[in-house]
């Protein structure tokens, strides 16, 4: 099956101020899009790989044949990122459900929790993502070098926040901390909640 761009589940400027409109449409359209393109063009003759979701695809990279495994992982990797990220991104929703009981319990508390993934996203050196994961039961913080999805180390997103450049430099040019900061105030947490109950359960 060919790749194709998921709806954006808002407008543009729906995360406003904290995320500007221009940046979210040249992310969307311009980005997302080229990694989709990049996929498509990758994996088209390939009537095994076609069959495969794109989160299956970053699953299960050895099963892509070695001249096109690189391109699969960068730009494969670059399709689930994004297909996963615009949905867990939303304005006013508090942190509630079992995910959260689960952070307060494994990861010492809401406020530790938020200095360590703060930490993961800062220090993430050049272009990558930090993310909330779970692996089995175990919730865990970690980063990922450019692309490269948890799901290719048998981990399962919950939260992902992009550090690339291109998702902050017009607003926040280099302060990524700032952008890090506003980010908590668009976390979809029921999303997050569903990945957490859909994994765990
Ligand atoms: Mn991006």
């Amino acid at each position: 099956m060919e790749h194709v761009l998921p709806k954006l589940p808002y407008s543009y400027d729906a995360l406003e101020p904290y995320i500007d409109a221009r940046t979210m449409e040249i992310h969307y359209t311009k980005h997302h899009q080229a990694y989709i393109t990049n996929l498509n063009a990758a994996i088209k003759d390939d009537a095994n790989l076609l069959e495969l979701s794109v989160e299956q695809l970053v699953s299960n990279l050895y099963k892509v044949p070695e001249n096109i495994r690189t391109i699969v992982r960068n730009h494969g990797g670059g399709h689930a990122n994004h297909s996963f990220f615009w949905p867990i991104l939303k304005k006013d929703v508090e942190p509630r459900g079992d995910v959260l009981t689960a952070i307060e319990k494994q990861l010492n508390g809401f406020e530790a929790f938020k200095t360590s993934f703060t930490q993961a996203a800062i220090k993430q050196f050049g272009s990558g993502w930090a993310w909330l994961v779970v692996n089995g039961e175990q919730l865990e913080i970690v980063s990922t070098s450019n692309q490269d999805s948890p799901l290719s180390a048998g981990r399962i997103p919950l939260l992902g926040l992009d550090v690339w450049e291109h998702a902050y430099y017009l607003l926040y040019q280099n302060r990524r901390p700032e952008y890090v900061n506003a980010f908590f105030n668009v976390i979809n947490w029921d999303m997050v909640n569903e990945h957490y109950v859909a994994a765990v359960g």
